[in-house]
């Protein structure tokens, strides 16, 4: 197993993306703590885990909350002693065009994706330096390299990430850890599924011609990326075992964006 009895913070796990790489990364022997807003949801994934056979642990965390984030850490390092990966995946979505947008999603979007990301590596970190290991992966998106249309918030933000996992990847050599962004195509969890109705809307598309023209139009075989491509993807960067892979994006998208 590729992850046996390391510890592992994934935010964000109670749906969608951040759930299945619980799910694999229990699979490859870690320990997993999943961390969201939602807790009831999170206590549901946990005893998903634990029926079978994995060790895992539900925290509460709003991930744009310096308290929550560093009370939830604490518990982590109270329950199992470390902390060897972060996966900082929350995330949201706005559609709306950047004359309609209101300031407050503007920051809304900025606070879960950016700040998020920064509390959750300060609060990681701490434990990472001194334990001389660690793996940190934010989850970016296609979105971190290209734009489209009503997405401008969630854009700025997917691109800042990949700014700071370079900072977090130059700094964190010295102690052993590694920082790196996979940047996922469309993946249909509820996220994309909510999407779809509000970019028809405003597009003055059908719901099939927003799927099939506006979302998996570029990728080189009109299909989906799976939550499962992605969870591959952060064992990879998780268990790589040098500094060898680090400051890295990786695209994960059917091609819909080519490097
Ligand atoms: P999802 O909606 O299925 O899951 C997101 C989870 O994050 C939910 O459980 C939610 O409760 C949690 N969350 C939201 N705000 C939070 C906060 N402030 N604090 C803690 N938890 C919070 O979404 P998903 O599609 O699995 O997306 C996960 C990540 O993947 C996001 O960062 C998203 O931007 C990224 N992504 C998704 C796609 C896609 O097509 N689905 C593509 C590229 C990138």
């Amino acid at each position: 197993m590729k992850l046996e009895n390391k510890v592992a913070v994934i935010t964000g796990a109670a749906s969608g993306i951040g759930k299945e790489i619980a799910i694999e990364y229990a699979r490859e022997g870690a320990k997993v703590v999943v961390a969201d807003l939602n807790l009831d949801a999170a206590e549901q994934t946990v005893a998903e885990l634990q029926a079978n056979g994995a060790e895992a642990l539900a925290v509460s965390m709003n991930v744009t909350s310096e308290k929550d984030v560093n009370d939830a850490i604490q518990q982590v390092i109270n329950n199992f002693g470390r902390v060897d990966v972060l996966v900082s995946n929350a995330g949201f979505q706005t559609i709306a065009a950047v004359d309609e947008l209101t300031y407050q999603q503007w920051k809304n979007m900025l606070s879960v994706n950016l700040d998020g990301a920064f509390l959750t590596t300060q609060a990681c970190l701490k434990h990472m330096y001194k334990q001389k290991s660690g793996s940190i992966i934010y989850m970016g998106s296609v979105h971190s390299k290209e734009a489209s249309k009503l997405k401008a918030p969630y854009v700025t933000a997917k691109h800042g990430l990949i700014g700071l996992c370079k900072v977090v990847a130059k700094e964190g050599a010295e102690y052993n850890v590694t920082a790196n962004v996979i940047c996922p195509g469309f993946v249909k969890t509820p996220l994309v599924e909510k999407q779809i109705p509000e970019q028809a809307k405003e597009l003055g598309l059908t719901e099939e011609q927003v799927v099939k023209n506006v979302m998996l139009k570029d990728t080189v075989d009109g299909e989906w990326t799976t939550t499962k491509d992605i969870a591959q993807a952060a064992i990879m960067f998780a268990s790589w075992g040098s500094n060898a892979l680090t400051g890295q994006s990786l695209v994960v998208s059917h091609g819909w964006f080519m490097q």
